[in-house]
């Protein structure tokens, strides 16, 4: 099947790219790495009228620490994050999830940004930043609002985004006492969308971060961690699971409580940052 037509705008600035969405309304679709937007026009799921080419404006590009955090442009490809030494430094976590996701063509040209406003359920990057404790950055032509991830994931393919704003950044507060963390995913084969995934942040005074992810319909930050039992029972009173098109309910259940056990009991992190 081949996409519906539709017209091309690239804008040069993010100003440009607010008066498109501005004038073509629910038409206009953002472009950023394509990775799952193409796709998705190709099998027709998605027909935007006008497509906005923002994967090369520079307001969305680069990774610098500010004000005690590290600030990622929502335009970072997968690829650059991964070789980024101040990704390596302060957040090991994306370093070793990264390689989970698809394949290097899709990590070469797939962005963060374009993974947070996806919002699939089975991504990766959003469980991540959830569990890093990281704020989204949107801006609009009226000007810009930081939204904790707590708040921006709101079901499958769901986000806070409003009509005509844009993802520029996302923001990574950095920890005072040195910060650990882990992942570990259940995929059928290297590279396949998890059947159920986990990260785990924690610090030395004891506050962990445990985030399931493939599970239900947005990463859910579960409570109790450190506390291998209280996160346990958690996942049994609290989590809402829902089934995906392989894996039903009951599966991704006794998975989430597999990587329970297995992020929160071993005892030495080996990932600090
Ligand atoms: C074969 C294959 C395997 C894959 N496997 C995985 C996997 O295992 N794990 C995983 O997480 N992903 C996987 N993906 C998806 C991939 O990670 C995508 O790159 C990612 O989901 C979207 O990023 P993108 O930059 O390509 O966004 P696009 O496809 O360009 O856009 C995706 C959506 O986000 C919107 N958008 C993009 N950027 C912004 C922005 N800055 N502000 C507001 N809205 C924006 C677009 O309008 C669109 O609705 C796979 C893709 C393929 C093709």
């Amino acid at each position: 099947m081949r996409a519906a037509p539709f017209a091309y705008l690239r804008p040069d600035s993010l100003e440009e790219a607010f008066e498109a969405l501005a004038q073509f309304g629910d038409e206009a679709q953002l472009l950023a790495g394509g990775q799952s937007l193409m796709p998705a026009m190709a099998l027709r799921m998605a027909r935007p009228g006008v497509l906005v080419d923002i994967s090369r404006l520079a307001a969305l590009r680069g990774i610098a620490l500010e004000e005690g955090a590290l600030v990622l442009g929502a335009g970072t490809t997968y690829a650059e994050a991964l070789r980024a030494p101040l990704v390596a430094t302060h957040t090991p976590l994306l370093v070793e999830a990264i390689p989970h996701i698809a394949h290097e063509a899709v990590r070469s040209r797939g962005t963060l940004g374009g993974s947070l406003a996806n919002a699939d359920p089975a991504s990766e990057m959003p469980a991540c930043m959830l569990a890093l404790g990281a704020q989204v950055v949107l801006r609009s032509a009226e000007g810009e609002r930081a939204v904790s991830m707590e708040e921006f994931a709101l079901g499958t393919y769901t986000t806070a985004i409003e009509p005509g704003e844009i993802l520029a950044a996302i923001r990574i507060p950095l920890p005072e006492s040195p910060r650990r963390s882990r992942f570990r995913e259940i995929a059928r084969r290297s590279g396949d969308y998890a059947m159920a995934g986990a990260a785990l942040v924690s610090d030395e005074a004891g506050e962990a971060r445990f985030v399931l992810f493939a599970v239900s319909d947005r990463p859910i930050l579960v409570p109790g961690a450190p506390d291998v039992d209280a996160v346990l029972a958690a996942i049994d009173a609290e989590v809402e699971f829902f089934p995906d098109n392989h894996v039903g309910i009951s599966t991704k259940r006794h998975l989430a409580g597999v990587l329970a056990r297995d992020l929160l009991s071993r005892s030495a992190p080996k990932e600090a940052a």
